[in-house]
Formats: structure tokens, C-alpha cells, sequence
């Protein structure tokens, strides 16, 4: 079974009004990312994979995406695993956690304390994360740089997260994109906490840091560690499956060390729900 760990909602559930359409090119260097997409324009993508974790951000004083994350999972529910987006410093977040559990079906939880301007190891993120890992409800941080000039730099780095496990052992965590482009931070963290993972989305467009990435998670030993995921719309599953399955291509001809086809494999039918504690 093939999971993407790492999807957004899709903003709209039919036509997008022409207006709308914008092809960004702040998020990757090869291609315009096309913002925003719909429903079927999702599910069309997600075609190459069997189950997808989808979640919104939520953003302190507007509209909880919560809402627009679980209609989406009712509409796909073989397809769809819902995440739930709070915000800390929110008076009201540790309720909607609780509605987002009970009565939505919201399966884990997303955070970006970089985009949502939290300290992510403050008290209020301490008191979320405290009553998630007795939820069993794992959580997806955003981490590495962001092209967002007001997002936090230091808020995003990964060996916040150190800290964090330390006090919830048992808390599932993911590490997003690998903390680009803090991945050896990254690989010092995930190697020492039996729950803490990484994702691989939106990395494979910068292939020599992807390769050097590859290879250093190799040689740390912790290529287990590693989720399959793409951030679309960031990217697409298919072009993560089509980088994963050629992960020597720029070192051809050289003597450099190769990264194990057989692991890369691995990474992409990791049985990530199984890790992450999600009832399928
Ligand atoms: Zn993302």
C-alpha cells in the first residue's frame, strides 16, 4: 500500500472562479505550481496512491479549515485520512481539537509554527501536544524554510523537535519535507526518537540536495524513518514515485556512493498508517 503522509484540502469543491487561478513560482524551482485546485483535480493526482493524509492550516482569527478537511474525507473516505489543523494560542483550540476527534473523525493533527507565528516549544503548543499523544493523535509539523518572508526561520527548525519528543515520548511526530534544508538536523532527531519520522514531500525537485539527503539518512541508518509524501499540490505523487525509483540519476559516471533502489522502494510502501497509530 502506498500512503502520501502529506496532502492540503483542496480550497474548492467545484469550478474554481478563473480569477482565482494563479501559477505560483515561489515553491519550486523546475515549475509553476498551479493554486488552487479542486476536488477532482486531487483525486485525479492521487491516483498513483492508495491512501492520502489531507489537512488544512489553521490560522489564528479566520475560518478553521476543519470543516471543509472532513467533508472532503466523507466525500473519498476509502481514499482520505483526515488531519486537524488548531491554533495554540487559540483560547478555543483545545475544544475544537476534542469537536475535530469526536465529532468530525479527524484523525491526527497539523501544525506549522513557522506560518502560524507559535513558539513550538511555548506553553500553549506543550499543552496541545500534551493532550494529542493521549489522544493517540499523531502530528505532521511543518519544518525547514518556507518562502514566506514573515514565517519564523528558527520556529521551523527541526531541533525544536528534540525537545518535544523528549517530553512526550510517545507522541507520534512527522517532520515535514525533511526540514529542507536542515536535513542532517533532521536525520540527528528522527535517529534517536523511536516516534519521530520525517517525510520526504517536496524535496526530490533539488536533486543534489536530495541525493545528499538520500544518502546521509543512509549512512545514519534511519532510511526507515522516512515517509513517503508529496505536499500537493506542491508536488505530485507521481513525480515523488518517478524521483524515488531513480535516486542515482545525477550520479552517473562518478564514483560517488549510491543510495539503495531497494530502500527507496521500501520509503514509498512504508506501512505509514501502522506507524503513525491511524486506524486505516
Ligand atoms: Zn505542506
Amino acid at each position: 500500500m502506498i500512503v502520501d503522509a502529506h496532502t492540503h484540502t483542496p480550497r474548492f469543491k467545484g469550478e474554481i472562479p478563473p480569477e482565482e487561478i494563479q501559477h505560483s513560482t515561489v515553491w519550486r524551482p523546475d515549475r509553476a505550481v498551479k493554486t488552487p485546485v479542486n476536488w477532482a483535480e486531487y483525486v485525479a493526482a492521487m491516483e498513483p496512491v492508495d491512501r492520502a493524509i489531507v489537512f488544512g492550516i489553521a490560522r489564528k482569527g479566520e475560518e478553521s479549515p476543519n470543516d471543509a478537511t472532513a467533508a472532503f474525507v466523507r466525500a473519498y473516505p476509502e481514499k482520505l485520512i483526515g488531519f486537524l489543523s488548531i491554533h495554540p494560542l487559540d483560547p478555543h483550540c483545545m475544544e475544537e481539537m476534542e469537536r475535530c476527534v469526536s465529532d468530525l473523525g479527524l484523525q491526527g493533527l497539523k501544525l506549522g509554527p513557522n506560518y502560524q507565528n507559535f513558539d513550538p516549544l511555548g506553553d500553549a503548543a506543550f499543552r496541545v501536544y500534551g493532550r494529542a499523544e493521549e489522544l493517540g493523535l499523531p502530528i505532521v509539523f511543518h519544518t525547514g524554510t518556507s518562502p514566506v518572508q514573515m514565517a519564523d526561520l528558527d520556529y521551523a527548525h527541526p531541533r525544536h523537535f528534540d525537545r518535544v519528543a523528549i517530553a512526550f515520548p510517545e507522541l507520534r511526530m512527522v517532520l515535514a519535507h525533511m526540514a529542507h534544508p536542515w536535513q542532517t538536523a533532521t536525520i540527528a532527531v528522527i535517529r534517536k526518537h523511536p516516534n519521530v519520522y520525517a517525510d520526504i514531500s517536496a524535496l526530490f525537485y533539488r536533486p543534489w540536495s536530495f541525493y545528499n539527503c538520500m544518502l546521509l539518512a543512509q549512512e545514519w541508518g534511519v532510511l526507515h524513518k522516512l515517509l513517503f509524501g508529496t505536499d500537493y499540490l506542491v508536488s505530485t505523487p507521481q513525480e515523488n514515485l518517478d524521483a524515488l525509483r531513480n535516486p542515482n540519476r545525477i550520479v552517473g559516471g562518478t564514483n560517488l556512493p549510491r543510495i539503495s533502489e531497494a530502500a527507496m522502494e521500501e520509503i514509498i510502501h512504508r506501512d505509514t498508517l501502522g506507524l503513525l497509530g491511524i486506524a486505516g
